[in-house]
């Protein structure tokens, strides 16, 4: 069994226990429909991991007993927990990008329908893309050395995918961005964040409302360059620019 992991702030947590409501309540509840019992994982922006159960759930927050914590934080801190949001591509992209954002050492892999996606998932197709999706990380993970599989999931539109993002870096990635590049962005960054999520457009780009919305929800639209790049070339790019700059090559 996986154990989800969440971001959250220090906060949050007091006297043994760690109560979220907002976003963070919503996804765990409604979207990923956890229920008491259930074991999680919490980070929160000191680097602090905390291992906890779902004690109570009520109307708007939920309360997880901390079972054990352990301090990632430091020198010590693990490099960065790159999450790439892609937008549903045609065809055979997808696996692609799942193979060679694995090898590059993505942690997890989100996939939305996009407002240009020409591929629509139907809830009856869902379960059984998710396990094809599942499956072609694990065989890229056990291909490459890896110790951990990143998990894949699904989220219907840009709104649920806003809503769950919680890391603390948030990019857009944008080839209409012309003031901002990468460089920029990370240059102003002192230290590394403790989680990412990059979010990248279908074959037809961002509509300029799911850019809104992403912006709202805290993410930065940044340009890979004045060349405009294939949805699936644009993902592995950044994963392979963001490993480079976080040390881990
Ligand atoms: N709408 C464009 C192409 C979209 S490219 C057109 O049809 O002309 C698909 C996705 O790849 C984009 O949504 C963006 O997320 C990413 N992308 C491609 N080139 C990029 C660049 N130069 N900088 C940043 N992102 C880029």
């Amino acid at each position: 069994m996986n154990i989800r992991r969440f971001i959250i702030p220090s906060r949050c947590i007091r006297d043994g226990y760690a109560s979220l409501d907002g976003d963070l309540f919503k996804h765990i509840v409604r979207v990923l429909r956890m229920n008491t019992g259930d074991i999680l994982t919490l980070v929160d922006e000191r680097g602090d991991e905390h291992l906890g159960v779902i004690d109570q759930i009520a109307r708007e927050w939920i309360a997880i007993k901390i079972i054990h914590s352990e301090s990632i934080g430091g020198a010590e801190r693990l490099t960065p927990q790159l999450t790439i949001c892609q937008a549903i591509p045609k065809g055979e992209k997808i696996d692609l990008i799942l193979q060679k954002g694995t090898e590059l050492g993505v942690h997890e892999f989100w996939i939305f329908g996009g407002l240009r996606s020409v591929v629509r998932v139907g809830e009856q197709q869902l379960t059984s893309k998710l396990e094809r999706w599942n499956r072609i990380s694990a065989e890229a993970s056990r291909q490459c050395g890896r110790l951990t599989i990143p998990v894949v999931s699904w989220f219907p539109t840009f709104i649920e995918a806003t809503e769950a993002a919680q890391h603390e870096l948030r990019l857009l990635l944008s080839e209409k961005e012309h003031n901002l590049t990468l460089r920029d962005i990370l240059a102003e960054k002192s230290s590394l964040p403790v989680s990412a999520l990059v979010a990248i457009g279908p074959e037809g780009g961002f509509e300029p409302q799911e850019v809104n919305h992403f912006v709202l929800h805290g993410f930065t639209a940044v340009s890979l360059g004045k060349r405009i790049l294939r949805t699936e070339t644009a993902a592995i790019a950044i994963a392979a620019i963001l490993q480079y700059t976080w040390q881990e090559i």
